[in-house]
C-alpha cells in the first residue's frame, strides 16, 4: 500500500525562486533577474539598490538577457 501523505508539499518548491547558475563563477548565488519594461519606482529603485533585480530599461528584443551576475558583472539569457 502507497503512503498517500509522503508527497512532497508545492507550497515549498514555489517558495524558492529558480536561478539559473553563472557561467563564469558556477554559483548562482550573486544571480539577480534583470527587469524589463516596468514602470521605475522608488520601490524598484530600492530593490536594485539592495541588489535583488537589476532595471533592465525597455527592451523588445527577445534574446535580450534577462539575467545578471552581480559578483562578475555579466548578463546571460537563460
Ligand atoms: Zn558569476
Amino acid at each position: 500500500m502507497k503512503d498517500l501523505y509522503d508527497i512532497p508539499s508545492r507550497k515549498d518548491t514555489r517558495r524558492t525562486p529558480f536561478r539559473p547558475r553563472c557561467k563564469l563563477c558556477r554559483t548562482n548565488k550573486y544571480i539577480i533577474p534583470i527587469c524589463y519594461n516596468l514602470e521605475i519606482t522608488e520601490e524598484l529603485l530600492a530593490k536594485e539598490k539592495k541588489g535583488e533585480l537589476k532595471i533592465g530599461g525597455y527592451s523588445r528584443s527577445i534574446d535580450a538577457p534577462n539575467w545578471f551576475c552581480t559578483k562578475c558583472e555579466t548578463s546571460f539569457q537563460r
